[in-house]
């Protein structure tokens, strides 16, 4: 999945929040755009008038198919324990945030659900169209029918075996299940979700220069592809990602030992020390030898802005119960699920020290550090613990 900017969150279905980012707006205009074209200028049997109100209703129609879909991931995910952190609905449709499922049973149960959401309503609203024919209601029929055809196609398109599409994550359950390697299943359905999005480039390209009239569509087609390509990019990473982390320790992450601080220190030391020669994204704060909360380098930046320099950390830290808590032993891949909830997960010692607190970036970092070195997967053992 590309990056997808910033997010608004617009409310919350069956407790997952659900957010959309300004590229959403792209795409309602669109689809709105697309049927109202269709309606006034090719179907021309309707009023104006009637004509934009069917072209709103057919982009409701759509858009809300999109969301369910989602919905469909996002409530099975909460079925199998996965933890669903958020639907979020942008420029190519929509996207379900969740932790990695830990087998290939739940992984495609999870899968499987996006389209045969849409494969179900596209029965529900041909049905419509059957009831509004015998009604002689052309302009209701005309949209469900075409609501059914557009879930259709995105059933189909979606169970295509390539990821990030849905069928790609199909794929890489039925490889993980053959073979018991996760890496290797998420490396193949990667590859083909390569070879789908260039693919798909390349078709958009050709009807972009070679089919008349073939602009609009080439064009989406391309970015279709371009979408499905970087995509499938993101799966390779994760795919090594999972390869060279698989046995390490939480440990690991921690790009430098950073020793918690005492609640009375000020934040112009903390500042001077920790956060400019450790390039740490958090510090532990103690008390007495206990660990009693964390200073995060935003809250310190805002503090430093606003003159209070002599100001204790103490005075800005965060409780500890904002935060996840694991053993620096405990597996690194289980941290950096937890950190696709949470900005930063403490890491402590056998006896409940802490020893630092791992962010996003840090461990964006390490990665860097371990594919520039170019690693190759090897057994970490429980070091770094
Ligand atoms: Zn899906």
């Amino acid at each position: 999945m590309p990056t997808l900017g910033h997010r608004t969150r617009v409310g919350t279905l069956f407790g997952v929040p659900v957010e959309v980012t300004p590229s959403w707006a792209l795409l309602l205009i669109l689809v709105f755009w697309s049927f109202w074209v269709r309606y006034t200028t090719v179907f021309r049997r309707h009023s104006e008038g009637v004509a934009v109100a069917m072209a709103v209703v057919a982009t409701a129609l759509l858009l809300g198919s999109l969301l369910l879909h989602e919905l469909g991931h996002a409530v099975v995910g909460k079925m199998r324990g996965l933890r669903v952190s958020s639907i979020t609905l942008y420029v190519f449709g929509g996207a379900t945030t969740a932790s990695q499922p830990s087998g290939p049973g739940d992984e495609l149960l999870f899968t499987l659900v996006g389209p045969t959401v849409n494969l179900v309503l596209s029965l529900l609203f041909w049905g419509v169209t059957g009831v509004a024919d015998h009604f002689h209601l052309s302009g209701v029929a005309q949209v469900s029918g075409e609501a059914g055809w557009l879930n259709l196609l995105l059933g189909v398109f979606n169970v295509v075996p390539a990821a990030p599409l849905d069928g790609g994550h199909v794929l890489e359950a039925v490889v993980w299940r053959m073979t018991g390697d996760r890496a290797k299943a998420v490396r193949v359905a990667g590859r083909a979700g390569g070879g789908l999005g260039g693919g798909l480039i390349a078709l958009g390209v050709l009807e972009l220069l070679f089919v008349k009239d073939g602009l609009f569509e080439g064009l989406w087609l391309a970015l279709i592809g371009y979408v499905v390509l970087e995509g499938s990019k993101g799966e390779m990473t994760r795919a090594w990602i999972q390869e060279v982390l698989r046995d390490a320790a939480a440990g690991v992450l921690l790009t430098e030992h950073s020793p918690p601080v005492t609640k009375d220190t000020s934040i112009r030391w903390l500042l001077r020390n920790e956060f400019t020669y450790h390039h740490v994204d958090a510090v532990p704060v103690e008390d007495g030898g206990e660990l009693v909360g964390v200073v995060v380098a935003g809250d310190l930046e805002r503090a430093r802005d606003a003159g209070k320099l002599e100001v204790t950390v103490g005075e800005v830290m965060r409780p500890l119960a904002e935060f996840p808590k694991e053993s620096a032993s405990s597996p690194a891949l289980a941290v950096l699920d937890q950190l696709g909830d949470h900005p930063l997960v403490i890491l402590t010692d056998p006896n409940g020290r802490a020893v630092g607190a791992v962010s996003q970036r840090q461990v964006g970092l390490v990665l860097e550090r371990l594919r520039s070195l170019r690693t190759p997967p090897i057994r970490w053992g429980a070091w770094g613990g």
